[in-house]
């Protein structure tokens, strides 16, 4: 499409600051800029004719980390690595918390549970132990709340409740209290609402192609044939990082999930996390979300695709049968499949870092985008100008 006249000094004229990518990420940093300078010209360019990636394709759990994920963490990347992940995410929630109230992006904080089997990857008998363990460091790292003088248990063991769940060959439970959950596109929406009302532009259907950094700025070209000039460019596209930096350490990984009808007596409420969070579910009303099983078939899950395989599918609705669901329960039907791109690397950090004169990115929310998107957008502000 050629463009007008008209359109070249309004809709892309040159901007103080463009961010590619309208997801959790991009729209919570134009967040923290628009309140931070009420004057800045900024706009948000996104591929999709909405978001497409992640952020409105997820689980919607607004995740603090479960028990064996964290002692993972440790082993992969050190234990002050996996306290800042998890104070992130932590601090994340408590932004989002301050900034919407929980009608308008559907928050319940119901908790967070972690399934176990015997003589799984983890090993069970170690569960108290390391309980003990992420209690004591996690809540003054944290600032968790007290009561008479000590810190809350960030942790407890509650296998005792298993049977009242429902569960199928599950032989141990840890909770924490810190984990909620959301409806992902209320909260995307939400923002987009909020940075529109104090001048953020977002253009949708706009793709980015290739961009020049050069000393006065940065020039973006996109699908259209428009030419974008900006002072500063931030680039927000997670999963789809490589396409414009293929120097980065970001690989796309599938997420795919279902949802079931309404299944009558659900007996569980709550965001529940098993296989060192290779599965996840919880419920929507009184309706079953599951999603996960990427490591049934990592390599052709490492994909920008948005479709669905039969392979994960089927082996989430067999987990839904013979571990979720109680033994004599009668199959659901499935209402909704879909998928969404979330972006790795070989280590569970976000890349927030400046990448060329005038050119920054964050990306790589490794999984956690929802919960640390508010703290990942501050980092990025603190090295942009504004
Ligand atoms: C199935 C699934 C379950 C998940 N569950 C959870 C969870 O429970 N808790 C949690 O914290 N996180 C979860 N996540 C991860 C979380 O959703 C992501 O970490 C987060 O949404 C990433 O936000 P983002 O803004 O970085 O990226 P995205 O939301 O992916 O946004 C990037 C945007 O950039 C756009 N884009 C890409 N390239 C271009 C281009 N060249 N030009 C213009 N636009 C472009 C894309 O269309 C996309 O909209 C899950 C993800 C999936 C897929």
């Amino acid at each position: 499409m050629a463009i007008s006249v008209w359109e070249q000094s309004t809709y892309f004229a040159p901007k103080e600051v463009v961010i590619i990518g309208c997801g959790f990420v991009g729209l919570w940093t134009a967040y923290e800029l628009i309140n931070k300078n009420p004057k800045l010209q900024i706009t948000i360019l996104e591929r999709g004719v909405i978001p497409s990636g992640a952020s409105t394709r997820n689980a919607g759990f607004s995740c603090f980390g479960s028990v064996s994920e964290l002692m993972y963490d440790v082993q992969l990347m050190g234990e002050a690595n996996m306290l800042e992940t998890v104070k992130m995410r932590y601090d994340g929630l408590q932004r989002i918390q301050k900034v919407f109230d929980k009608k308008t992006i559907d928050y319940d904080q119901f908790g967070g549970y972690e399934l176990f089997e015997q003589g799984g990857a983890y090993d069970i008998k170690k569960l108290d132990a390391d309980i003990a363990y992420l209690n004591k460091i996690l809540a003054p790292a944290l600032g968790t709340p007290k009561k008479n003088g000590k810190y809350l248990p960030i942790y407890t063991n509650e296998s005792k409740q298993i049977p009242k769940l429902g569960f199928q060959k599950i032989n141990a439970l840890a909770f924490s209290p810190f984990e909620g959950q959301l409806n992902s596109a209320k909260l995307v929406l939400a923002l987009q609402k909020e940075v529109q009302s104090k001048g953020v532009q977002i253009l949708f259907n706009t793709e980015v192609k290739k961009f020049k950094s050069h000393k006065n700025g940065v020039t973006i070209k996109t699908n259209l044939e428009a030419t974008i000039e900006t002072k500063q460019l931030l680039i927000c596209t997670n999963g789809f990082a490589k396409q414009l930096l293929p120097e980065l350490d970001v690989v796309p990984a599938r997420g795919q999930v279902f949802i079931t009808e309404p299944i009558p007596n659900l007996k569980f409420k709550g965001t529940f996390h098993f296989d060192e969070g290779f599965y996840y579910f919880r419920n929507v009303g009184n309706r079953l979300l599951l999603g996960g099983a990427r490591n049934k078939d990592f390599k052709n899950e490492k994909t920008t695709s948005l479709e669905t395989s039969k392979l994960i599918q089927k082996t989430l609705e067999e987990f839904m049968m013979k571990r979720i669901l109680p033994k004599d329960a009668k199959k659901p039907n499935i209402e909704l499949r879909w998928s969404g791109t979330m972006g790795m690397g070989k280590i569970k950090k976000p890349i927030i870092q400046q990448l060329q004169p005038n050119v920054y990115c964050a990306v790589r929310m490794s999984g956690m985008g929802v919960a640390i998107a508010p703290i990942v957008a501050q980092r990025a502000v603190k090295l942009m100008k504004h």
